[in-house]
This record gives structure tokens, C-alpha cells and sequence, in this order.
């Protein structure tokens, strides 16, 4: 299944993309992709609801807003420096266990929503990445135990301020979080379909140029793995998101460094798992300013 939610922020509908093309609305079956959700067996029962009912769903319009594919989360768990590449690029040092930080969770924002740049920010970077979505609640997961926790995967871009994530003192939180800074999605692909998650190409675009070419296999820490060590920190819920990391390519890794400017688009996907597009936006003429 391909879960997605249409409609204006704050307003989504549920809904299923449908043979991969075509937008079904399942509110008449499901109120949101949340927490209750995924642990009340709702990708189960979706799906047998879907194998009666699929002729019957509307049709949702084609040319609504995709909001993200999850209803907003408890946590949106990143890792960092999970591609030897990528640690490279940033001067630091290979990893001996996964590095966590946290992204707010008011970050979250449909896939191709533009992405606006924070108030003073002037180092404004990408990162492509494979996020993954728990289905119940993980504490103390075993590695063996770890893809029955699971919902799916999904697209996701790291947007990352620079300045504030490393200039600006303590943790990397303060240049991950700003609003706008998750565009998830388009979909979320439950894991039947996707049978190897560490064999997916990745890219990214700016302005029609390739900056990050990467696949999921060179990464240090896997998905299982990352779902068991996080889950001896803290409990992870249902619908919480994990996002495992960017391959090299990053604006802060070039000669010179290169951020993103007011009017960019940038692009990009993961085999199966759909593209996004997000137009940059300065602060001042965003919604968020307002
Ligand atoms: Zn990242």
C-alpha cells in the first residue's frame, strides 16, 4: 500500500494512491494516518477494507496538495552521519554507534510545499533521505525483531541551517527544526513494498543540477539496526519517524560551500518511494511570517 493525505495543511484527508496513479480517499474508512492508526492494526484492516471497497472509494482530484503522508508525529528521530561519504565531506569522523538528534515535529510538511528560510539564516542546506515510519510501540527491540515495527518508508528532506546547527553552540536541534524543514512524502509505501531497503538509489537536485547520488546500501547503520538502538534510548510510537541519514552531496560539503537561495528548486527520490520538489522561499514572503 501507498498511503497518502490530500488537502490544505492542517486539513488532510487519508487516502491511498491506488495502482500507483490513482488518489483514493479512505475517510470514509479511516479519520488519519496517526498514532491510533497504526496501533490499532489500521494497515491490516486498510487493507482488507480496500480489497472490498477500492471501486467504491472516491476519487480524490489530482491536483490537490499532498499533505505529509503521517498525521504530525511524537518524534522525528534523525541520524547522523550514517554515510561514510557524507562523514567525509563534513570533516568529521566515522561514527562508532549511530549519532542521534531530534527534529521538532512542527518541521513536517507535504512533499512539495516550498521550503522557507528561517529568520537570519543564511546557510540553508539539503539532505535526501530514507525515512522510516514504527507501526507499534518499540521499546528495547531486539535487531532479529526490529521490521515487525515498522509501518513503511518514505521520502525525506533534512533541511538543515547550517549556521544555527553549527555555529550557534549545543546541539545540532536549532538547524533542523525550523518550519518547513520535513517535507515527507509523496507517499508512504508500506514494506511489502519495498523487500530491500538497503538497496535503493537516492538523488537530489538543485536547479536541475545533481548534487547527492547515493543508494541506502553504503549506509553504516541499517534500518533494523537503527530501529533496535534508538529503541534502547527511548520508546519509540506509532507513527514516529526515523530518518537514517544522507549520502554526500550536501551544500556544506562543496568547494565552496554552496546554500540555497530565495526562488532554488530542489528535487528529489528514492527508488520506490516517489520524488518531491520544494520551491526556497525567503522568510518574508511566507505563510510563516505570518
Ligand atoms: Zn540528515
Amino acid at each position: 500500500m501507498k498511503l497518502i493525505r490530500i488537502g490544505e495543511p492542517g486539513r488532510e484527508k487519508p487516502g491511498v494512491l491506488w495502482n500507483s496513479q490513482i488518489r483514493l480517499d479512505v475517510s470514509s474508512f479511516v479519520s488519519d494516518f496517526n498514532e491510533d492508526f497504526f496501533s490499532s492494526g489500521g494497515l491490516s484492516q486498510l487493507q482488507g477494507w480496500l480489497d472490498q471497497h477500492a471501486h467504491l472509494a472516491p476519487h480524490a482530484s489530482e491536483g490537490e496538495r499532498l499533505g505529509p503522508p503521517i498525521a504530525r508525529p511524537s518524534k522525528i528521530i534523525c541520524v547522523g552521519l550514517n554515510f561514510r561519504d557524507h562523514a567525509a565531506e563534513s570533516k568529521m569522523a566515522i561514527p562508532p554507534e549511530p549519532v542521534l538528534f531530534l527534529k521538532a515535529t512542527s518541521s513536517l510538511v507535504g512533499p512539495n510545499d516550498p521550503v522557507i528560510i528561517p529568520r537570519g539564516a543564511q546557510k540553508l542546506d539539503w539532505e535526501v533521505e530514507l525515512a522510516v515510519v514504527i507501526a507499534k510501540k518499540a521499546s528495547y527491540v531486539a535487531r532479529e525483531e526490529a521490521p515487525a515495527f515498522i509501518a513503511g518508508f518514505a521520502l525525506h528532506n533534512d533541511y538543515s541551517e547550517r549556521s544555527f546547527q553549527l555555529e550557534r553552540g549545543g546541539q545540532w536541534v536549532k538547524g533542523k527544526s525550523a518550519d518547513s524543514f520535513a517535507p515527507l512524502g509523496p507517499f508512504l509505501a508500506t514494506p511489502e513494498e519495498i523487500p530491500n531497503p538497503r538497496a535503493l538509489t537516492m538523488w537530489l537536485k538543485v536547479n536541475g543540477q545533481v548534487r547527492q547520488k547515493g543508494t541506502t546500501a553504503n549506509m553504516i547503520f541499517g534500518v533494523s539496526e537503527l530501529v533496535s538502538y534508538i529503541s534502547q534510548f527511548m520508546t519509540l510510537l506509532p507513527g514516529d519517524v526515523i530518518s537514517t541519514g544522507t549520502p554526500a552531496g550536501v551544500g556544506f560539503g562543496m568547494q565552496p560551500p554552496q546554500y540555497l537561495q530565495a526562488g532554488d528548486i530542489v528535487e528529489l527520490g528514492i527508488e520506490g518511494l516517489g520524488t518531491s520538489r520544494q520551491e526556497v522561499r525567503a522568510f518574508e514572503n511566507s505563510y510563516a511570517a505570518n
